[in-house]
Order: structure tokens, then sequence, then C-alpha cells
């Protein structure tokens, strides 16, 4: 039986359990199939209904016509000489993103991407700079963590032992302002039935959008990093221009309050080390009082550049002085070790070439 699942039709992944089981009730499926279902996509990992062995042929072909389960197409995989992967993934619009796997020792950190592009203009963030933004659905979040484990050959989910241990939504766009489509990723991902990734080892990262901050706390109670970036807010409203909106003041309040905060759990708040602009003594001793009342830790990013940059990056030494003067005041090794920087996966440096894609696309529509 052969099954072309690349047709035009909706996609089985990225449907919460519900939605699944009205999408299979819809072609005569009876409500257990959804579990079976469920399994074969995120359990096994299958990526086509030939695969779905507990389904009758007859079921497999029906679903086959009506429904797709296959992954977004890998338009280029690199892998740097440290072991880092980087995958430019294609969404069936044709729009892109990108997602990075990091190999360490004790884990295996996936950064994923939750929007097409960015809509906020931070100034040292290469994403910041491309204009066509779209979200990215709940499917086309949850096809990263998949096309990873694909890579890795990591089906069945095993149970320890993993090579792929953590994420992190650190790739392309504001995983906040896409909120609804990240956490339905996110409990797709967390299902004790699939994937089952520990909420311990799912991290979001902001640049501060602080009403959703609460809600993701409430709701997903995942952990949570602020890319803080500046101690002042004349410095932070130019580099993170969001701030304008929610300034650093409210931005700690929401963070004081963030309800997964504890000792055992702590808010990571990103630091990118600008040469000459916030890397002072006096902006270290800044950063270390305004964290004092916070269950804080702190990642001194170096500064990774990209081609038109209007920054560099702190020199060796300064980024060590900073360093000191945070780990004196009790944090430790908060230097962020740069990735993959030979094949341009390094934090800050994803951007895909939707933007110049799609004018070529309106032109030829046109
Ligand atoms: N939009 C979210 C998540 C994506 S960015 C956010 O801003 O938090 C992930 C991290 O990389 C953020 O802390 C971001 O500020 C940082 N970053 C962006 N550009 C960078 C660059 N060129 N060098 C180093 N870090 C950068
Ligand atoms: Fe967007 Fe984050 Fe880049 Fe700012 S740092 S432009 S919020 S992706």
């Amino acid at each position: 039986m052969h099954i072309d699942s690349a047709k035009d039709v909706p996609s089985l992944v990225g449907l919460d359990m519900d939605e699944l089981k009205a999408a299979l009730a819809s072609v005569g499926l009876e409500g257990y199939r959804a579990k079976q279902v469920w399994q074969w996509l995120y359990h096994h990992g299958v990526s086509d209904f030939e695969g779905m062995s507990n389904l009758s042929k007859a079921q497999r072909q029906v679903l086959a016509e009506h429904f797709t389960v296959a992954r977004p197409v890998i338009h280029t995989h690199q892998l740097s000489e440290d072991g880092t992967q980087k995958w430019l993934l294609e969404y069936r619009d044709g729009n892109k993103a990108e997602m990075v796997f990091i190999p360490e020792k004790e884990r295996g950190t996936l950064c994923i991407s939750s929007q097409v592009g960015c809509t906020l203009t931070c100034t040292f963030c290469h994403t910041g700079t491309q204009r066509l933004v779209r979200n990215l659905t709940a499917e086309e979040i949850v096809a990263q963590v998949l096309v990873a484990r694909d890579a890795i050959g990591e089906w069945p989910s095993p149970p320890d032992g993993r090579l792929l241990t953590n994420i992190v939504l650190m790739g392309m766009g504001e995983p906040l302002y896409n909120y609804d489509n990240v956490a339905k990723a996110m409990q797709i991902v967390m299902h004790s039935d699939g994937l089952n990734m520990s909420r311990r080892r799912i991290t979001l990262s902001t640049s501060g959008i602080v009403p959703e901050i609460e809600r993701c706390g409430r709701e997903l109670d995942i952990n949570l990093a602020i890319s803080l970036h500046a101690v002042r807010d004349e410095l932070r409203d130019e580099l993170v221009p969001i701030n304008r909106k929610y300034p650093l003041s409210v931005l700690l309040d929401a963070c004081r309050d963030y309800p997964a905060s504890s000792d055992m759990r702590r808010i990571t708040f990103e630091y990118v080390m600008l040469k000459g602009v916030n890397d002072s003594d006096e902006d270290a001793h800044a950063l270390v009082a305004l964290m004092r009342h916070l269950p804080a830790k702190i990642n001194l990013i170096p500064f990774n550049s990209w081609p038109g940059a209007p920054y560099e990056c702190s020199s060796n030494n300064r980024i060590r002085q900073f360093a000191r003067i945070v780990e004196n005041a009790g944090y430790a090794s908060p230097v962020r070790t740069p990735r993959g920087q030979d094949i341009f996966a390094a934090c800050g440096q994803l951007k895909s070439d939707s933007e110049r894609q799609s004018k070529s696309r309106l032109q030829n529509q046109a």
C-alpha cells in the first residue's frame, strides 16, 4: 500500500487530544483510536499512515485521503565542527524558520522558533531585521521537535538516557506574541503518552511581554528566561524597544510573581555583552543590585555579530571582569559559550530568507 501524505490536506500533528478525536470521528474512526494515533505520532514518531500498524488498511487509507502527518521539508541541514546542528525548515506555504540542536556532555538542547521573523526590533538581533513575519502554528512548532528526533534517531521516545533532553524557545520570534500556539505545542510535547518532555526542561525566553508572562507561569509552568540586556530604562528602551511599553519595574514585578520562580527554579536573565554600550563595571554592579530580591540566574551572552550589525562584542577581558563582579555577588559561571558559530547558529543569528521569497512570490503573482 502506498500512501501519499504530502497532499494539501489538514495535518493531524499539532492537534490536542480532543481535536484529534474530532478529526478522526469526522472520517468514521472511534474515539479510542485517537490515543493510538497520538502514540504513533509522538511516541513512535511515524511520519506516514502506513506505519500505524494497529489500524486496518482501510482506516489508514481513509486517514491518508483526508489528512497528513508528514514532516516539513528540510531545506538545509548543517553540522558545525563543535557538533551543533542547524536546520532550516520549509513549511507548506514556503515560509522558513530555523532550529538548532546543541549537544553537551550532560544534555542536548533543542532551540526552536516560534515565529517566522519577529515583529520586535531589538537593535542587536538579526531576526529583528527580517521584515516578513508570521506566527508558526502549533503543528509547525511541534514538527521542529519531531524533525530533530528523526535526525538523532530517538524513536520510540526513550524513558531515559535521551540525547534531546531540553527545549529552549530561543530561536526566531517572540514566543509570547504567539502564546496560544506555543502553549498548545508545549502541552503536546509534555504529554506523557508521547514525547513526554518534562516542564522542568523547557525554557521560554521573552523580551518581556508582561501580560503573557503571568499566563505562561499559570498555564504551562515552564522555566522562564528574560532578555534583559540593560539595567536602565533609557538604554533598554533603545536595545529592547518593547521596554517602552513594559519598563523594567513592571517587568521585574512580573518576574517576582512568576509562579514557578523559587530558589530551586530560578529565572534566567540574559544579558548580551555589547562593547561600550552595557558592559561597564557600573552596569555589572547595577545588574546584581537589580537581581537582589529575585530568584535569578544571570547568563552573559557574548554578542554574536551578523552582517551590518551596529555593535561589537565586548572584549574577552571586559567580559571576564564583568563576569567576576557577577560571580562575586554569588552567581555561578555566568558566561554562555557560543556554539555553532561556523554555521551561523549562535544566539540572535537566525534569519531566514522568507522576506525575499515572499517578495518574489508577490512579483510572480503580479
Ligand atoms: N524573542 C525572544 C527569544 C529569541 S532570542 C527573546 O528575545 O527573548 C534568544 C536570545 O538571544 C535572547 O536573549 C536575545 O536577546 C538573544 N540575542 C539576540 N540577538 C543576539 C545576538 N546577536 N548575540 C547574542 N545574543 C542575541
Ligand atoms: Fe525578537 Fe527576541 Fe530578536 Fe528581540 S531579541 S527582535 S524579541 S527575536
